[in-house]
């Protein structure tokens, strides 16, 4: 590479969401890029009209945005950096498929039918979350040598007057053998004899994969290929087209496959696979981003918890490993939970209130400084920010809360429960007007002592009626940020439930 700036690209295809290994790609590229001080560029590879849709071009950028992996370069759209696209390439893609046509590397093939050249599109461009091409060379099958390359110029304008158009086919000499020298899986030998001509413009005109690829990345002046382990049996055909078109090819590094805690291939049964879901759970991308940086790469020496910072500045391909990355859920919770109870409050407080804002009805009380307070509650044993917005429900309303049926059989089935909910409640109703945890911690312990009872009898219907739960944090704590109004309420609500179940349970015994 020389002294050569590094230039990489992330290529997605948007055929769907953002899945996390074609963002381990992304992270991987754009890490290279920030430590070598070279250019990231995002390419859109949206040749294929038939997989690709505009909303999951949209979704890619949006996913990438969320993780924070900014690109370098790109169209100026609507004064944001787009992306490059390929589909708005096509006449560069015409002009270098006609110069391989007439250097006689590449000839006009009249025999494959439309749904052929879809089916070969489709298998070359699969992205991270499709199923792994073979790899290591191992193409079993010899590919059968096209006929058409032998077609006489008479035999052809027969044909195309016959209205059959032509698709363009490689020329790959059976005898060799293709070397891909790749900077993780380092030397890989593919017996040509097992590529078979293949077609790079189907007969519509439009560019397959290791085409538009090859073309791109030269105009592109990219340096550096790094990309999933499934794209390695691709490589061979992008480099005969480099060669035939006499470019000096970038390097090559196939990043390992992603596989499930089983070593199968993730899928939706794993859990989430898709980044937005994860931010839908509420991770938060600063973990969501270390935790795809150790999948393949580790900086050595045990070390889990990376900022970003030392991240890209430890960054390099020749630490990355061959042997698959196992996709560990519990690592990755783990890994969120330690970054949730890092982040500042008010910084927690403001995403618990963005997921709160985008519930189809949102809660009646999600002030900050509310919220804040909840936060600073729940923060240290939350997953995720998803978590804190469920486990801490009741205390984003105002309203009383449905009690859960186990907590009210295990808490609140007999008359003296209610009993002792009366009790607390004219406790609560005389502590001190502040309602700190204190005052509320001293108004039960105080009325523990002077009917002689255990605090917990008083603590278990009150969490029941405040929390409709029968587990929760201090439940101090918890009435205290409530507020007393709201706690009182809350116990109301839930003595008439009780006198009311009394009353039909009486009716019944009768
Ligand atoms: N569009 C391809 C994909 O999504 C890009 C592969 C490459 O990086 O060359 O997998």
């Amino acid at each position: 590479m020389g002294s050569t700036p590094v230039r990489v690209r992330f290529a997605p295809s948007p055929t769907g969401f953002l899945h996390v290994g074609g963002a381990r790609t992304a992270l991987f590229n754009w890490l290279f890029a920030r430590h070598n001080k070279g250019t990231f560029v995002l390419r859109v590879e949206d040749t294929d009209s038939a997989r690709y849709a505009d909303e999951y071009v949209e979704a890619v950028y949006r996913a990438l945005r969320w993780l924070k992996l900014d690109w370098d370069e790109g169209p100026d759209i609507g004064g944001a950096l787009g992306p490059y696209r390929q589909r708005e390439r096509g006449a560069m893609h015409r002009e270098v498929a006609q110069k391989l046509l007439a250097s006689g590397a590449v000839y006009e093939c009249y025999c494959g039918s439309k749904k052929d050249e879809e089916a070969a599109d489709e298998s070359e461009n699969d992205d991270d979350s499709s199923e792994s091409a073979g790899t290591d060379g191992a193409i079993e099958r010899a590919k059968p040598v096209c006929r058409c390359s032998a077609l006489s110029d008479a035999e052809k304008t027969s044909l195309r007057a016959k209205g059959v158009q032509p698709a363009l086919r490689m020329r790959v000499d059976p005898q060799r053998a293709v070397i891909v020298d790749d900077l993780v899986r380092g030397h890989v030998e593919f017996p040509a004899g097992t590529i078979g001509d293949f077609v790079i413009v189907k007969s519509d005109g439009g560019p397959l994969y290791n085409f538009a690829a090859v073309v791109d990345d030269h105009a592109m002046r990219i340096t550096h290929v790094i990309r999933g382990e499934e794209h390695l049996a691709n490589t061979p055909k992008q480099l005969l087209l480099y060669e035939a078109l006499g470019w000096e090819p970038p390097l090559f590094a196939h990043i390992p496959i992603i596989l499930n805690e089983q070593r199968r291939k993730l899928s939706k049964r794993d859990g989430a696979t898709f980044v937005n879901e994860y931010e839908a759970l509420g991770f938060l991308p600063d973990a969501l981003v270390n935790f795809l940086g150790l999948l393949g790469w580790s900086p050595g020496g045990n070390r889990e918890l990376l900022t970003r910072a030392q991240m890209l500045d430890e960054f390099t391909i020749e630490s990355v490993v061959k042997h698959p990355a196992i996709f560990d859920h519990a690592k990755l919770a783990w890994m969120n939970k330690e970054y949730l109870k890092a982040l500042p409050l008010d910084e927690l407080a403001e995403r618990v209130i963005a997921l709160l804002e985008g519930r189809a009805s949102i809660p009646d009380r999600i002030d900050p400084e509310h919220v804040r307070r909840v936060v600073s509650l729940l923060h240290e044993r939350a997953y995720t920010v998803a978590e804190i917005v469920d486990q801490g429900a009741y205390f984003f309303t105002r309203g009383a809360v449905a009690p859960a049926p186990d907590a009210l059989a295990k808490y609140c089935s007999t008359p003296e429960a209610a009993e002792r909910l009366k009790e607390v409640r004219a406790a609560l109703a005389e502590a001190p007007p502040d309602f700190d945890a204190p005052d509320v911690e001293n108004a039960i312990r105080g009325l523990a002592q002077r009917t002689g009872r255990k605090a917990a009898e008083f603590i278990h219907p009150l969490r029941v009626a405040v929390t409709g739960q029968a587990v929760s944090p201090g439940i101090f704590e918890v009435c205290s940020i409530l507020g007393r109004e709201v706690a009182l309420e809350r116990i109301d609500a839930l003595l008439a439930r009780l006198s009311e179940q009394r009353a039909v349970g009486l009716e019944r015994s009768r």
